[in-house]
């Protein structure tokens, strides 16, 4: 049985888990573990990066040939795709956000982990805003919480 089928919580041991040198390039994770008909990150892709073998497969990344540009994140249903890059001692995570306040660049938020439980803080770095759409924004966390962060709380 799956990790997240025991606790309803996905873990590591569900994902496909990047290498250090593809965290370093940036690189988009798919924590999406449901075989449902769905395919809009597969669409997404300027480079053909993510694949599903047939339409209720699970999504799978070629890290080689992901950019780590972000299309997919913002267009993902589930809100199940993180793009994460590590640079030195940081980590920058881009992430769907569907919630208000949105933060401004700059501004401190509350990093979550998966049962939305705080991590540590967080710095927005950029945010895109869609209009009656789900926005992307991406924060700087420490290198350590990379594969912890996936949600922000606004503090202020
Ligand atoms: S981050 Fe960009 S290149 Fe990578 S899978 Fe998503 S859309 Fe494709
Ligand atoms: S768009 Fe999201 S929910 Fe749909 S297959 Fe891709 S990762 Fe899974």
């Amino acid at each position: 049985m799956k990790e997240y089928e025991k606790t309803g919580i996905i873990g590591l041991e569900d994902l496909q888990i990047p290498s250090e040198e593809h965290l370093k390039k940036g690189i988009a994770i798919t924590e999406c573990v449901q075989e449902i008909p769905c395919n809009p990150c597969v669409d997404a892709c300027p480079v053909d990066a993510i694949s599903m073998e047939t339409i209720n497969a699970l999504p799978v990344v070629d890290y080689d040939r992901c950019t780590g540009c972000g299309r997919c994140v913002g267009v993902c249903p589930g809100l199940a795709i993180f793009v994460v890059k590590t640079e030195g001692d940081k980590a920058l995570i881009t992430l769907p956000y569907e919630f208000l306040h949105v933060p401004e660049k700059e501004e401190e938020v509350a990093a979550l982990d998966r049962e939305g439980k705080e991590a540590g803080m967080a710095v927005v770095k950029r945010v895109i805003k869609k209009k009656d759409n789900t926005c992307v924004i991406t924060i700087e966390v420490s290198k350590n919480l990379a594969m912890t962060v996936r949600n922000i709380k606004v503090v202020k």
